[in-house]
């Protein structure tokens, strides 16, 4: 176990879980594996999770009440999709005082900071995004490497207590993680780029294989690396991304809107053979390689 001088910690030892999933769950092995927590307390939704987490050792206790759960923890991490976000965060900060610190990990952050921005414990609320996770979902799907020398996102930290921002950037440090502070109406248009635009593109990519060819065998036995690199996203759940393309809906029709004119002029370089055309927009692409090794 790695030994973190944790400054202004030196009292966290009690993590409340809120939705023990895959985020919630993989945050509660890494801050037990770092040794910067010793008790997790779950409160979840679905009951076979909750057994489920507890049997996997993600957790140590169930609690069904949620200000009971609140009131026991040094920090709070409400990890749930993000409809339900929009109702759970402000009834945490409803049984927050200023000894608790309160994240959430959710993936779009305007509509939801919208939602809690006059709350009189606004402060004690640290907004982050673990750019960090995997097509699965539930306790079963939790690891424990899945934020190491992955980026934080943190919203509008200026909005939230000073105090509660150290505690956070000390905690995802030591994960490790590298922090980057963004607004909030940055981080859902960035977002849209880098991640919801392509839980999208490989969404369509499955339905247009799922369509163009019958024979499921077929796809099992002639998949290969390519195919199942762009495609594995869309094993991702509706019930995590309907909510998430619906908060952020502005800016995923504005990069969908470009995506789609991108696919039709590589289609009509290819209708019209200009394969010439076709190499040079290859190797517009490749420029990607500079940016992502
Ligand atoms: P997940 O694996 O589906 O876990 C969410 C858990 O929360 C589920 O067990 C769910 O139970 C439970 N839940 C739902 N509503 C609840 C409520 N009102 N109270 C308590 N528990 C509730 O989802 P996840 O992938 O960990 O995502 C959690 C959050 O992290 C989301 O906001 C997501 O946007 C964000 N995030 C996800 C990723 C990713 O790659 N997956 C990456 C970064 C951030 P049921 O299944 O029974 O509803």
């Amino acid at each position: 176990m790695t030994t973190v001088t944790i400054i202004g910690l030196q009292d966290m030892t009690t993590v409340t879980i809120i939705g023990i999933g895959l985020i919630g769950g993989s945050l509660a092995l890494s801050l037990r594996q770092q040794g910067l927590a010793t008790r997790f307390i779950g409160v979840e939704a679905s009951t076979e999770h909750a057994h489920r987490a507890l049997e996997l050792g993600l957790i140590d206790e169930i609690e069904t009440d949620l200000a009971t759960a609140v009131a026991a923890a040094d920090l709070v991490v409400v990890a749930v999709p993000m409809d339900a976000m929009l109702g759970v965060l402000p009834q945490v900060l409803d049984a927050a005082t200023s000894r608790q610190v309160v994240v959430d990990v959710g993936s779009t952050k305007e509509k939801l900071l919208a939602a809690v921005a006059d709350h009189p414990h606004r402060g004690r609320f640290v907004a982050i995004h673990p750019m960090a996770g995997t097509e699965y979902s539930g306790p079963e799907a939790a690891v424990q490497q899945l934020f190491a020398g992955k980026t934080l996102v943190v919203c509008d930290a200026q909005r939230s207590d000073p105090d509660a921002v150290q505690t956070v950037e000390t905690l995802f440090r030591a994960l490790p993680m590298r922090l980057l502070y963004l607004d909030a109406a940055d981080h859902d248009l960035h977002a849209a780029y880098v991640s919801h635009i392509s839980h999208i593109t490989s969404f369509a990519l499955a339905l247009t294989v799922l369509n163009k060819e019958k024979e499921e065998q077929r796809i099992f036995d002639l998949a290969s690396g390519g195919f199942e690199s762009t495609v594995r996203l869309a094993k991702s759940s509706p019930a995590m991304w309907v909510p998430i393309f619906r908060q952020n809906r502005t800016n995923v029709l504005d990069v969908l809107d470009e995506h789609l004119r991108q696919l039709q002029e590589l289609r009509r370089l290819l209708a019209e053979e200009d394969y010439e055309g076709l190499r040079h927009s290859i190797e517009q692409a490749n420029h990607i390689r500079k940016i992502i090794s």
